[in-house]
């Protein structure tokens, strides 16, 4: 029979930190929250080594020398003394378990001044375990230097992400910090450079447009309502700008950062009119709610949270977002209210000097950059490097109407997102993306096979439990896609061949994509339904993008491929591909008749 026995505190800690300390991402949120909480201005974070090192300082009010050592242990706080002081607090942490629980798995060495007093003091701490203590006399404030994160959890070691990985997680967090936090000034240093910088003393625009940059920040609006439950106030962009993710999307609650579904899905419902599916709005919204309507301890790491009057938040948000939008014009009715002049083949500059209006560029080589923001692997490793799809030997139709098959094209307008043509005697705007889009998915399903291109140095990518299951029972199918690939270790892929449409960088992405795909559609037992469905999004992964340059003969070439197509006239999701303009109808906005 075992023996009953207490845990020693530094067992205790290790346990904890499993809960707190998942990842180098959990220790930054911890510290910066600390830093937060300490009234700091200006906060620094340094990371290397896939975060196994970190640094946090900040110049907040510093750690009383003689209580700095009992900051590190267990349900040590200075936030809270009762039970009832939950419902009051104000204060990012509460729960005096985070420096305890870091502390057990890292070597620390933290040193901290008061801003009251002339020294502070440092120490050093092994797996928990005070080493050294000093005097210590730098700039008021605390800094916290974290290494060799999991020395001694080989365990937790394993479970790391690629350094990369890790450090994305990180900069995506200190990101979501600055934008709750606009007065602080937050500068992340990812292996010796600057990453990522915000000047404090900003309003919530200001900060978007420092992390975001200019375009982003001028499309979007703002809101500012309340109501008996709470107050609103934020930025939203308008339904032309939007995303194909929602990873710029922030709610924040008390100016803690927390992911509310229900208030994700009511942003999809005021936005569905406008735009097209699966598209997303940029959002930052900031709401305050008096403390004791909000449970903040429902989830470890804080990132949930209950609200108790969940009805008044739904019709803050709801009101003040519609009523923002309220006369809004579809995208889709939007006429350029700027005449567009330009005369095929001339030399001459256009009457408008306007560069963004029209580009014509000079023939770029038939290689397309993704415009994702990720860092794309060297192509060396692909065999082919002309993505540019090749018409089809069999068309699959063609368009029966007679004026389309006029369509010229003349330039590239709006940030190179759509391309002028001449249209029969009137003017044709076709958006570059869709139409080929349009082309690819015809092709891929006529062929019923999407051509794959082999890698000479395999990827690998990290997929979780449930992915790999669905990859697994779906290979064929993916096959089919045009990828290829072995299960390697017990939760990777080497992936050996992707579509050959597509740029290695992208196929990181897709993959994952495609399988949630099928997780949600629920066509994963309908083989063909499967493939008719992925072929849509790989299409639309493949395609051109809105803001890509291109060449006249690309041009030409991407219109004489979606004219061949059996549907030009809508991209496989259901958007025009074009919009046309009759003279009679130009000549009739222009007074002439
Ligand atoms: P909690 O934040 O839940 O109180 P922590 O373990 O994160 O618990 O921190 C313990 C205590 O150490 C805090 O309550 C606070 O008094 C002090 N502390 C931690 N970090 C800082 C900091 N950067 N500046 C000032 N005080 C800090
Ligand atoms: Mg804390």
């Amino acid at each position: 029979m075992p023996a009953i026995q207490i845990l020693s505190e530094q067992v205790a800690n290790q346990i904890a930190a499993g809960e707190v300390v998942e990842q180098p991402a959990s220790v930054v949120k911890e510290l910066v929250e600390n830093a937060i909480d300490a009234g700091a201005t200006a906060i620094t974070i340094e990371v290397q080594y896939g975060g196994r090192f970190l640094r946090i300082t900040d110049n907040g009010h510093g750690i009383a020398p003689e209580s700095f050592p009992l900051a590190f242990k267990r349900f040590a706080t200075s936030k809270l003394v009762d039970f009832s002081d939950i419902w009051g607090l104000r204060t990012m942490g509460f729960r005096g378990e985070a420096l305890p629980s870091i502390a057990s798995v890292a070597k620390i060495e933290a040193v901290s001044r008061p801003v009251d007093g002339d020294t502070g003091r440092r120490l050093l701490l092994h797996g928990g375990e005070l080493v050294e203590e000093s005097p210590w006399s730098g700039a008021p404030g605390t800094s916290l230097t974290v290494s060799e994160l999991f020395y001694n959890t080989p365990a937790r070691l394993k479970f790391l992400h690629s350094e990369n990985t890790e450090l994305g997680y990180i900069q995506q967090l200190v990101q979501t910090f600055a934008l709750g936090h606009p007065a602080i000034s937050f500068k992340f240093i990812k292996n010796g450079k600057e990453a990522l910088y915000t000047t404090g003393n900003t309003h919530l625009q200001g900060v978007v447009r420092q992390l975001f940059g200019k375009e982003t920040s001028e499309a979007l609006f703002t809101v500012k309502h309340q109501n008996e439950g709470g107050q609103l106030e934020g930025v939203l962009s308008y339904p032309d700008f939007v995303r194909r993710d929602r990873n710029r999307q922030f709610i924040f609650v008390n100016r803690r950062w927390v992911k509310v579904p229900a208030i994700s899905k009511l942003l999809d419902d005021v936005y569905a009119d406008l735009v097209p599916k699966k598209y997303y709005p940029v959002v930052v919204l900031y709401l305050e709610v008096p403390p004791e309507t909000v449970d903040v301890n429902v989830h470890p790491t804080k990132k949930e949270v209950k609200f108790k009057h969940y009805n008044q938040i739904y019709h803050l948000l709801k009101d003040a977002i519609q009523k923002s939008l309220h006369g809004y014009q579809a995208p889709a009715a939007y006429i350029p209210p700027t005449p567009i002049y330009r005369q095929p083949e001339t030399e001459e500059a256009p009457p408008f000097a306007d560069e963004e209006l029209i580009q014509v560029r000079e023939p770029a080589p038939l290689v397309y950059q993704p415009r994702s923001q990720k860092i794309v692997p060297p192509v060396t490793g692909l065999q082919t490097q002309v993505i540019w799809p090749t018409a089809p030997d069999k068309p699959a139709g063609q368009t029966q109407d007679p004026l389309l098959q006029s369509i010229v094209p003349i330039a590239q307008t709006c940030r190179n997102t759509y391309i002028v043509a001449h249209y029969g005697e009137g003017l044709a705007l076709i958006d570059q993306h869709i139409a080929q889009e349009r082309y690819l998915y015809e092709k891929f399903l006529a062929e019923l096979k999407v051509p794959s291109q082999t890698l000479v140095m395999s990827l690998m990518l990290e997929l979780d439990d449930v992915a790999l299951g669905l990859l697994a029972e779906n290979h064929a199918l993916f096959e089919q896609m045009g990828f290829d690939f072995e299960r390697f270790g017990h939760n990777a892929i080497a992936i050996r061949a992707i579509p050959q449409c597509m740029q290695l960088g992208q196929a990181e992405d897709t993959i994952p994509d495609l399988l949630n795909e099928l997780r949600e559609s629920g066509v994963a037992r309908d083989k063909s339904a499967a493939f008719n469905r992925l072929c849509k999004t790989l299409s639309c992964r493949s395609s051109i993008m809105a803001g890509d340059p291109l060449s006249m003969e690309q041009m030409q070439e991407l219109i004489r491929n979606w004219l061949g197509t059996q549907n030009p006239y809508t991209c496989p999701h259901g958007r025009p591909i074009v919009i046309k303009f009759t003279k009679h109808e130009l000549d009739r906005r222009f007074m002439r008749v």
